[in-house]
């Protein structure tokens, strides 16, 4: 979502004679774009900003803008910590940051962007904010209530991606698969978007499971230009910590759900947070026991980090070091995951999307070697013949 975000407003400043550079001392202008799901990435974001002041001093007409949800969180507060700061842009008003750069004197020019394709993946934007209330969560509120874009306007901006040479399309939202349109459901729209011409894959990123249903799983069966890899937060095993963080379901239908993903041949990736205030020994186990349960081909596993003016920041929290004991425990768990998943990839037939021309990711998100060179962006069948730590080998 931050990567679209960046592209985006990227985008307007290539509009105004802006060329991306990842070297901060050649450049004039640093955009940070910032994070607030956990404190720790709000607290890098901010020492970046600190780093900042010298690099502001080093050259003159040196500008900075700061943007994203910790921007929306902070606001303009943060213009009294760090005075040198230019532009504050949040989260929310990614829609009028072309305004914005304007107020600020970023003016346009005659310079053409470079909008050729860099890699592989084309990001669109199909809804923004979150219609959930999960106890531990800030995305609400700096994010704000769903908004989902016309399908109009995402299959027009799924085109230009496929047009500039982006064979694959990632479909994203806070919660991706919340999209609807009067009759239409996010998993038209998925049949929709692999339709385009040009377009080889298409995937997404967050589902919430609260929307993986049987009409879901039936409308995309059959698609084989929807990417067989999912990425669903399960966030606990314990369905008391699920009731207790109201992500909505219990353990045994976050279960349920992966088990007819897998049916369908999805590969399936978690996030897991530990150390919820609530959360018992017991529970804990919970999550251990799902991870072997649910057949993850990898986790995201986070300490809970408690987030001002959210209903579970009001609890007490754990002792500190039960929840580095509990990550380390879990990380060692799912540390296993990927080498394992790798290697039960051995002996399938497989559709790789080649990124290099010997290297590609198959539908199920694994990346893999061929044989032979092949195009960048073609679509390659062949047979998973090997696997050594997390890349596949192919035949061909
Ligand atoms: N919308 C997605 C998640 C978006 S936030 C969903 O509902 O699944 C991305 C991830 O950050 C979450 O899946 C969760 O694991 C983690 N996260 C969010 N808030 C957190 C907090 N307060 N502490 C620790 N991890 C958190
Ligand atoms: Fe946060 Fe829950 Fe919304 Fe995901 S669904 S963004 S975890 S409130």
């Amino acid at each position: 979502m931050n990567l679209a975000d960046s592209e985006e407003m990227a985008g307007h400043l290539a509009m105004r004679g802006y060329i991306l550079t990842d070297k901060l001392d050649e450049a004039d202008l640093a955009l940070v774009n910032t994070c607030t799901v956990r404190d720790h990435a709000e607290h890098r974001a901010l020492s970046f900003l600190g780093r900042l002041r010298q690099w502001k001093r080093e050259k003159s007409g040196r500008r900075i803008i700061f943007a994203g949800c910790a921007a929306q969180r902070l606001g303009q507060k943060l213009k009294k910590t760090f005075p040198y700061l230019d532009v504050v842009s949040g989260a929310r008003e990614i829609d009028q940051f072309a305004q914005l750069l304007d107020k600020n004197g970023f003016t346009h020019s005659d310079a053409a962007p470079n909008t050729a394709a860099k890699d592989i993946t084309g990001y669109v934007t199909i809804m923004r904010g979150c219609d959930f209330a999960c106890t531990y969560c800030i995305v609400p509120t700096v994010r704000g209530p769903v908004h989902c874009l016309p399908s109009t306007e995402i299959l027009r901006n799924a085109v230009q991606k496929a047009a500039q040479g982006y064979p694959e399309i990632m479909l994203l939202g806070q919660t991706v698969n919340a999209w609807r349109e009067n009759g239409k459901t996010f998993a038209d729209l998925l049949n929709e978007v692999s339709a385009l011409p040009g377009v080889a894959r298409v995937r997404f990123v967050s589902p919430h499971p609260a929307f993986i249903t049987p009409p879901f799983l039936a409308a995309v069966k059959d698609n084989p230009k929807i990417a067989r890899h999912i990425h669903l937060p399960a966030q606990s095993g314990s369905t008391k910590v699920l009731q207790e963080m109201k992500r909505g379901y219990t353990r045994e239908m976050f279960l349920e759900k992966t088990a007819a993903l897998k049916e369908l041949g999805f590969a399936i990736s978690t996030d897991l947070i530990v150390g919820f205030p609530t959360e018992t020994e017991q529970d804990f186990e919970q999550t251990l026991s799902l991870v072997e349960q649910a057949g993850f081909a990898t986790a995201y596993c986070f300490k809970y980090s408690p987030r001002q003016g959210t209903p579970a920041a009001q609890l007490n929290l754990l002792d500190e070091k039960i929840l580095e004991q509990r990550l380390d425990i879990l990380l060692n768990k799912v540390k296993g995951l990927a080498e394992r998943a790798y290697q039960a990839q051995v002996g399938r037939e497989v559709t790789v999307l080649m990124e290099s021309e010997n290297k590609g990711r198959t539908s199920e998100n694994f990346w893999i070697e061929t044989k032979k060179s092949y195009t960048v962006g073609s679509i390659v069948n062949s047979k998973v013949i090997s696997a050594k730590d997390t890349l596949l080998i192919t035949r061909d």
